[in-house]
């Protein structure tokens, strides 16, 4: 009998495995990852510096640990080069796997942006835990980082770096931090508190170039400011890692496209996390993924079984100002609805029939999260 074969060693690879060992633990399980296959919460990578936690300290089990732990076959710094979806099997650089079920689960990669200079290519990113030890090590004493992307991975990064003693700069087109998932209230008051800290704003401008200056990356920006830095971090977005899917032929758009029960469009092969589209929605959070987990791990084990999402509001990591956000869906139409006092902001998202479609709360107001989530419209019933 083949294989069930697992595409990714992320929390969506190896959540599913583990759900699928809660209800079938015998049928064949290979799981394949292209890096070291450890274990570890992704989210921890942007607030780990702080902590003072070394990427060793973050891996929670090894890929050895977690093959033993599922009764799997791990294995690990192995790329797979191509899906042949009629024959079901497999490529790693030229050896070929049958599997009976494919689970792909591969991600999401981090945008570059494109820069000019001759050091553009010195621009960092933070995505795994390889890349995380490399920015590790370029962090000396009191470095300066430059940090392009004021959204929610580049805000928690501003705040854990200042936090742990660094020089912070961040670049962003927008006008305020996090502006795609919170109002210019709230996002101005988290730009305050952050600056508050020691972190320093460019924001409604881009970096243009990255030129080496010695021993410093001299950063520059289109409103001409020059920057001396000695890192420069980018965090401006994910986008689904769907090439090896669509060059098997599986159907992709922004993601790869699945329905309820994460089937793709070739017969026995399903995704989730990072890497999917599911009915027009990207969902690149841990409790998205968590539930997928549950819901195709039934499916595997022959109980079909479609996932609904609740309403999962997400926790940014930014102590200096703690928030939670439950943005409104795309398109919805309504108002935002701001309290604020010294101690906290309240924003809530609301239609014109008064019904709560998202909010974002800071400080104090982060105690009703759980009331107020109760309240919202499902992602998906
Ligand atoms: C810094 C940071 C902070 C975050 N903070 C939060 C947060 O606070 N809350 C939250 O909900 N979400 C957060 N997220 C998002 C969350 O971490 C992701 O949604 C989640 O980790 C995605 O898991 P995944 O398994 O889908 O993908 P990944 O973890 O990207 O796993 C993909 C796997 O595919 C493997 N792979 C890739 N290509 C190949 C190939 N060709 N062959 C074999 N294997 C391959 C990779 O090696 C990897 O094992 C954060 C993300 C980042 C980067």
């Amino acid at each position: 009998m083949h294989p069930i074969v697992i595409l990714g060693s992320g929390l969506a690879g190896y959540n599913v495995a583990r759900e699928l060992r809660k209800l079938d633990q015998t049928t064949p399980l290979t799981i394949i990852s292209a890096d070291s296959g450890s274990f570890y919460s992704k989210p921890m990578l942007s607030s780990a510096f702080g902590s003072g936690k070394t990427p060793q300290s973050i891996a929670m089990s090894s890929a050895e640990q977690m093959a033993a732990q599922l009764n799997a076959t791990v294995r690990a710094k192995t790329s797979v080069t191509a899906i042949d979806t009629a024959a079901h099997t497999l490529s790693i650089n030229g050896e070929i796997l049958a599997y009976s079920k494919l689970v792909i689960a591969l991600g999401a990669e981090q945008i570059r942006l494109p820069i000019e200079g001759n050091a553009a290519g010195a621009v960092m990113t933070v995505n795994d835990l390889d890349e995380y030890a490399n920015f590790r090590a370029a962090l000396k004493e009191q470095t300066t980082v430059a940090l392009i992307g004021a959204g929610l991975i580049g805000s928690e990064f501003a705040n854990d770096l200042t936090s742990g003693g660094h020089t912070v700069h961040v670049i962003d087109i927008a006008a305020w931090p996090l502006a795609r998932l919170l109002p210019s209230e709230s996002g101005a008051l988290l730009q305050q508190k952050l600056a508050a800290l020691g972190v320093t704003w460019h924001l409604e401008t881009s970096v243009t170039s990255i030129d080496q200056a010695g021993d410093k990356l001299k950063v520059t920006l289109a409103n001409a400011t020059v920057l001396d830095t000695n890192v420069v971090l980018s965090a401006v977005g994910l986008r689904p890692r769907t090439m090896l899917a669509q060059a098997a032929g599986i159907q992709t758009r922004r993601g790869i496209v699945i329905n309820r029960l994460h089937e793709t469009s070739a017969p026995d092969v399903y995704a989730l996390g990072d890497c999917i589209e599911i009915e027009d929605l990207l969902l690149p959070y841990v409790m998205p993924l968590m539930t997928s987990a549950r819901a195709l791990a039934a499916t595997l084990a022959g109980k079909a079984t479609p996932v609904s999402y609740p309403a999962m509001p997400v926790l940014v990591k930014t102590p200096a100002w703690p928030t939670i956000v439950s943005p409104p869906a795309a398109g919805a139409s309504g108002a935002w609805e701001i309290t604020s006092d010294a101690e906290g902001l309240k924003a809530l998202f609301k239609a014109a029939d008064s019904k709560l479609l998202g909010f974002a709360l800071h400080g104090k107001a982060t105690a009703e999260r759980g009331a107020l989530t109760k309240e919202l419209p499902p992602v998906l019933a």
